[in-house]
């Protein structure tokens, strides 16, 4: 599903006949973390991608995998191969991984046609192509043939019109969403379209500016939007408050001022705060908590206080769909991770009794998984950038693309 509202085909509307014996191209994001000895560290993104993988096999279809990984600078650059990737897939997957150290080239081409039943093919990098990123035409066409089929399951870079995710899905037909990509649109576009209320937003992260456009988007939606993360200093700025030495973005005070006024109730800001004179050891010793009005002025608020998470709990114990982007503190540096951790706890109980709860955002994705309640969110999206993009409200170049689902009999 877009923003706009069509759905976009998937997988399962494809026939066998679509399928069987023919080359899937598939777009994956396969942009992990790789240590000094070129291991892969975290393999979260591989095994996200295996769902699609698998259905496709099951159908008899062919798997021609690329993604970028890292940022070469459109050339080869050995530090940034996909190999070390395709030997972690090797032991992920039942089938055999072949990796071809090229991308658009008749070698990749050829691969993609000698490809056996139970034999998954991997390319090289497409960010070591000059073209990838300028969504070079040329090179969008070179990429389609290396597929009868595309299926884009890279949700996490959906929202860049590059070669492999936007150039190539105007050649190939059809073009369709992965698994992946199907699930994320199916959460975040959910919660624009129509949520089961009471529907509230928790806002945090560092800056205002970054999020402006998801507050304008969210607001008129929302029954409640709670707000955490330096960001509640900008506003208590607007509000009169001192804010001590706390992050402040000054050319963002009148717009929070609007923002207060437009939203009236449904905007809630952070009650009291944790407060301290630095974010180093001999700072967050003296952490303590005061009133959103008593910050002294030689001291900065790191994370929301615990009369907030108290109240913040209980406005996410009665609602039935909760979207939350952005950390309510610096959740790095304890003791200022309790805010967070409040909020994420409060979520994974929002989802046992049965309410849809879905976390975007590169931090607040890190910040669940380091609390170890990932798996206790209905969602927490993959694509931090793509993620922030679509609850703007923007259209994911890389999701327009794909071709629309057929209209339903
Ligand atoms: P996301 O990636 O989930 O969208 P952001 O990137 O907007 O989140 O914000 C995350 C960053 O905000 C974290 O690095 C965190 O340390 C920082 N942050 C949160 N609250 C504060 C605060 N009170 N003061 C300084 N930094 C903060
Ligand atoms: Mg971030």
């Amino acid at each position: 599903m877009s923003a706009a509202g069509t759905r976009k085909a998937g997988i399962r509307d494809l026939t066998d006949a679509q399928l069987r014996g023919r080359r899937a191209l598939v777009r994956v994001d396969f942009n992990v973390p790789l240590d000094a000895q070129r291991h892969v560290t975290d393999d979260t993104r591989i095994r996200a991608a295996i769902p699609t993988i698998q259905l496709l096999l099951s159908r008899g279809a062919r798997v021609i995998l690329m993604s970028h990984l890292g940022r070469p600078k459109g050339q080869p650059d050995p530090t940034y191969s996909l190999e070390p990737v395709a030997a972690r897939l090797g032991e992920l997957i039942p089938q055999k991984v072949v990796f071809v150290a090229s991308t658009d080239t008749p070698e990749a081409v050829a691969a993609s046609r000698a490809l056996g039943p139970s034999e998954v093919l991997l390319l090289e990098n497409t960010r070591f192509l000059a073209g990838e990123e300028t969504n070079d035409p040329q090179v969008a066409r070179k990429l389609a043939a290396l597929g009868d089929v595309f299926v884009n399951d890279a949700f996490g870079s959906a929202h860049r019109a590059h070669a492999s995710t936007e150039g190539v899905a105007r050649v190939v037909h059809p073009a369709v969403a992965g698994l992946l990509m199907e699930q994320e649109l199916a959460y975040l576009g959910g919660a624009l379209r129509n949520p089961v209320r009471p529907f509230i937003a928790i806002l945090g992260g560092a800056k205002i500016s970054g999020k402006i456009d998801v507050i304008r988007q969210l607001l008129p939606q929302v029954d409640g939007m709670l707000i955490g993360g330096a960001m509640a200093c900008t506003f208590y700025e607007a509000m009169g408050l001192g804010v001590g030495t706390s992050l402040v973005e000054p050319d963002r005070v009148e717009l929070a001022r609007t923002l207060v006024a437009e939203a009236g109730a449904r905007l809630t800001l952070p009650h009291d705060a944790l407060v301290a004179p630095s974010l180093d050891a001999a700072g967050a010793a003296r952490a303590h908590a005061v009133p959103r009005d008593k910050i002294p002025a030689d001291e900065a608020m790191y994370d929301i206080g615990p009369r907030t998470s108290e109240s913040y709990a209980r406005a996410i114990g009665i609602a039935k769909t909760i979207v939350w982007n952005g950390p309510m503190g610096v959740f790095e540096t304890p003791p200022f991770d309790a805010g967070t951790r409040a909020i994420a706890e409060a979520m994974a109980e929002a989802t046992a009794r049965g309410a849809t709860t879905i976390v975007g955002g590169g931090d607040s994705a890190a910040a669940v998984v380091q609390a170890g309640l990932a798996s206790r969110m209905s969602h927490v999206s993959t694509g931090g950038g793509a993620s922030l993009e679509f609850l703007e409200g923007k259209p994911l170049p890389g999701v327009a693309a794909l071709d629309d689902a057929p209209a339903a009999a």
